[in-house]
């Protein structure tokens, strides 16, 4: 136990994988947790201070189905291996146990086997620093090998943690919002953390063999000491031995559409409110058959582009897909066969890699080679990823020859090289197997001279090769003092022969032999994967994009989206379009109705009005969803879309009650709103949804009006600004870029009908009564809430009494209003601008019949 305290006493903020035998051992606290988060077994095992000692362990075998539960629950697990085998133990002469060290740290975000990660996702650590007021954040996901970092100011650090979505993050005690639950820090991990940024800079310059940190582009101190801390936190999970990292990229915000945490998440762009990919757009668009294919469309969806250039190159190699089906088919079934090529060089560069990894490469590169003829030249992308599908045809062929079909799970497993690759390998098998042979005529020849017919020999786990008879026979071969009676069974007994001894000997020999052969080849096939590491991430970056491209196509060949018209200029556009994810999950039969929308510069605010479930916040998305489609360069659902590159994009929709931050609804709406009038620009998207539903009606009128004029007059950028005050329709008049829509609804036999159709005009009524008696209100509530609307209306005072509105249109009437948008400031004197004054407080003092 001492070993275990020690051990413990390194790594107290994980739970330990304990290896005795078979078994992955836990005990004490460890045990406890890990049992009622596994529902395994607890029991006991001796004592320690009077006490029962817990444990409970898990197969060897079976580790990682396990690991993967205990990782998803956000435990760290360290794996404690033994370092020698009994049989070495016992000839250096030990007392004690044998000897164990950890050879892995598993975390969340450290992770490499494929049942411990999504396919389809990325897995980053990420680490943030901070330097001079200024944050840094570096993020590498050790199993495909992507390193970057970006500078970021602390107000964007969420957005920016949004976007990357890390699994685990090292990070000093700080605000990390919804990702607090997966910081880890670095304390009580023997890890060298960089001193400064010098120190940091020296290190990763070191590390990727470059004279200086330069060499790689321009790092923030900040950004520098983030991923020296990624890079050191990587080295002390892995006890040293380092993954495949590509070198270090900073990433600016210069050339993405800028998405805020609370923009990202309203719309479910990656996952789905509930955290599920199902329901989000991804899964909406993922036509992708591979899992590089699906983690590289997650990237293109999580970060659109503002480079036109970029996008047209991506539009222009999908649409060569689409229009040539016949390639686009072939590379489909390629594409399906190809196995994960990044997360099999991870595997393989951490020396953690098994046959199929091996036979993973081999694949991809078979691929490759398949697809490089499929496609026509001429494509920029479409060229750069054909230049990169064939790394070296050497490789592929060494690989096809010496890897056994089909790869067994573990090198342990033996037969993982074909015969006939290597000649030593050959002999050395032959040697074993003959034995084999030689062992099975023994059999025949003891049989003849015991007289006994049903004799065998079978193999047995720790007797090694031995003679078994039934009972009958066994007093008659105790008589030959060559055999030696080693075990009686209840029906029958077995016996060894020193003959059978020295061919079990030989055997073990060959076999052992055979099997270090075999590991020297596999390390040798290793060896020349690894010399191509480069290359070969290239050829899997390279299927990647062909198969998100392939995705593309096949969206726009199949279900008819359209590609997006793009332009440098504030135009907004769609015709028909169509939100793909509700269309989606639209039952079978009940069409989705498209809709316009034009936002001209002229006139780039729209009011939309209409009741509850008239569609409002689905048009108000869907048109969110396709400037995100269009900028990730894919097609988008309409038949025609023309699109002024957005530079920031911001959705406001439904204020969800965070409670768990201890904010109001109001509160989160609040924020909300004044990031939006903080950053947006006249180059930006915002859509807003009910704004001021959490407070009171005339407050939350007020708010939503000021809202509205601000985006009118100031931030002068496309919106879409949905609301159930259909009394804010008046601002039309006041507002001239402000135009407003309604969605349309009919009345039926005194019931409600949602057109689901965007038109001109403004919401009459609210229909409040109608949708509670939709939704199944008892009859009798829903008539009582008729007749008090009726009553109160009545008595009510049209809503332009309302102060708010009385005040526009009071400024509008007087033509004060007319008067100022002549006035120009900046060439009056001072005396002019007083005068001026004078005159419109006469105005208006005039019209509320007061004398000045
Ligand atoms: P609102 O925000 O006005 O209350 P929603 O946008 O939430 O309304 O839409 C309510 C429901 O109406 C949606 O869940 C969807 O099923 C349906 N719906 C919305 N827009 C359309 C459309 N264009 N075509 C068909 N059904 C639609
Ligand atoms: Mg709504």
């Amino acid at each position: 136990m001492a070993q275990w305290f020690a051990i413990k006493g390194e790594h107290p903020n994980a739970l330990l994988f304990f290896r005795m035998g078979d078994f992955y051992e836990l005990f004490f606290e460890d045990a406890q947790a890990a049992a009622a988060a596994l529902d395994i077994a607890l029991t006991a095992r001796g004592t320690h201070q009077g006490a029962p000692v817990a444990m409970c362990g898990v197969p060897v075998g079976q580790a990682e189905i396990y690991l993967a539960r205990l990782i998803r629950r956000g435990f760290r697990v360290a794996i404690v291996e033994q370092m020698e085998d009994p049989a070495s133990a016992k000839a250096r002469g030990a007392k004690g146990p044998l000897a164990r060290a950890v050879v892995r740290l598993v975390t969340p975000g450290t992770l490499t086997e494929e049942s411990l990660l999504e396919a389809g996702q990325p897995n980053f650590l990420a680490a943030i620093a901070e330097a001079g007021g200024r944050l840094g954040l570096a993020w590498l996901d050790i199993s495909t090998g992507i390193f970057e970092t970006q500078a970021c100011e602390p107000a964007n650090l969420m957005a920016l943690l949004g976007r990357i979505d890390p699994a685990e993050i090292l990070a000093p005690e700080m605000e990390l919002g919804p990702h607090a639950a997966r910081r880890v820090n670095a304390a009580g991990l023997a890890m060298r953390a960089p001193a400064n940024a010098a120190a940091a800079r020296r290190e990763l310059a070191q590390e990727f063999g470059a004279a200086s940190l330069d060499a790689f582009g321009t790092f923030s101190d900040a950004e520098a000491i983030a991923a020296a801390a990624a890079l050191a936190y990587v080295r002390a999970t892995q006890m040293g031995a380092m993954p495949r990292l590509s070198r270090p990229a900073s990433i600016g915000d210069a050339g993405l559409l800028l998405l805020d945490a609370a923009t990202r998440a309203s719309l479910e762009i990656l996952r789905a409110r509930n955290g599920g990919e199902a329901g989000s757009l991804l899964a909406t668009v993922k036509l992708t058959v591979s899992a590089a294919g699906a983690r590289k469309l997650a990237a293109w969806l999580a970060a659109p582009l503002t480079d036109l250039t970029a996008l047209a190159a991506r539009q222009t190699a999908w649409l060569a897909l689409r229009d040539m089906p016949d390639s686009a088919a072939k590379l489909r079934t390629a594409l399906r066969g190809a196995p994960d090529l990044a997360r099999a060089l991870g595997r393989i560069a951490l020396g953690r890699a098994g046959p199929r990894d091996l036979a993973a490469v081999r694949d991809a590169l078979a691929a490759g080679a398949a697809i490089a003829p499929l496609l026509l030249p001429g494509v920029a992308l479409l060229d750069q990823a054909a230049a990169a599908l064939i790394p070296d045809p050497e490789l592929t062929a060494s690989l096809t020859k010496a890897l056994a079909v089909p790869a067994p799970p573990r090198l342990d497993d033996g037969a993982a090289v074909a015969a006939g690759f290597d000649p030593e390998l050959d002999a050395e098998r032959r040697l074993r197997d003959d034995t084999r042979q030689v062992i099975a005529a023994f059999q025949n020849d003891l049989a003849q001279l015991y007289g006994v017919a049903s004799l065998k020999i079978r193999h047995h786990a720790q007797l090694g090769y031995v003679v078994e008879v039934p009972a009958a026979a066994v007093e008659k071969l105790r008589e030959y003092p060559e055999l030696i009676l080693r075990q009686g069974m209840a029906n029958g007994a077995r016996f060894t022969h020193p003959e059978l001894s020295a061919l079990d000997r030989k055997i073990a020999e060959a076999a052992a032999r055979a099997a270090a052969r075999e590991r020297v080849v596999f390390g040798w096939l290793v060896k020349q994967v690894m010399a191509l590491a480069e290359p070969l991430a290239a050829c899997g970056e390279a299927l990647a994009l062909l198969d998100v491209l392939q995705s593309a196509a096949s969206l726009s060949a199949g279900k008819g989206w359209c590609r997006p018209e793009l332009a440098n200029d504030e135009s907004f556009a769609i015709r028909a379009g169509r939100h793909p994810v509700v269309e989606a999950a639209l039952p079978a039969g009940t069409g989705f109705v498209p809709n316009h929308c034009e936002l001209s510069p002229q006139c780039r605010l729209m009011l939309l009005t209409g009741p509850n479930m008239a569609g409002k916040s689905t048009f108000l998305r869907q048109n969110a969803l396709l400037i995100i489609l269009a900028q990730a360069g894919l097609p988008v659902p309409a038949e025609a879309m023309r699109l002024g590159l957005v530079d920031r994009l911001f959705s406001r929709v439904g204020a969800a009650d965070d409670l768990a931050s201890g904010r109001s609804t109001f509160m989160v709406e609040m924020i909300e709103a004044a990031a939006i009038l903080h950053q947006a620009g006249p180059k930006s998207f915002v859509i807003v949804d009910e704004i001021g539903r959490g407070t009171g009606t005339r407050d939350g009128l007020a708010i939503a009006q000021a809202v509205l004029e601000e985006l009118h007059h100031n931030v002068r950028c496309r919106a879409i600004f949905a609301t159930h005050f259909h009394e804010l329709f008046m601002l039309t008049e006041a507002l001239p870029r402000l135009h407003a829509c309604t969605m349309r609804v009919k009345e039926w036999k005194g019931e409600v009908v949602f057109m689901h159709e965007v038109a001109p005009g403004a919401a009459q009524r609210s229909w409040g009564v109608h949708v509670a008696r939709l939704a199944g209100v008892p009859e009798s509530v829903a008539k009582r809430a008729e007749f008090l609307l009726n009553r109160a209306e009545r008595n009510a005072q049209p809503a332009a009494a309302l102060p708010l509105f009385a005040a526009v249109r009071e400024v509008r009437e007087t033509g004060i209003e007319a008067e100022l948008e002549r006035l120009d400031p900046d060439k009056m004197t001072p005396r002019e601008a007083l005068s001026a004054l004078y005159e419109l407080r006469t105005k208006l003092m005039a019209y509320r019949g007061k004398a000045s």
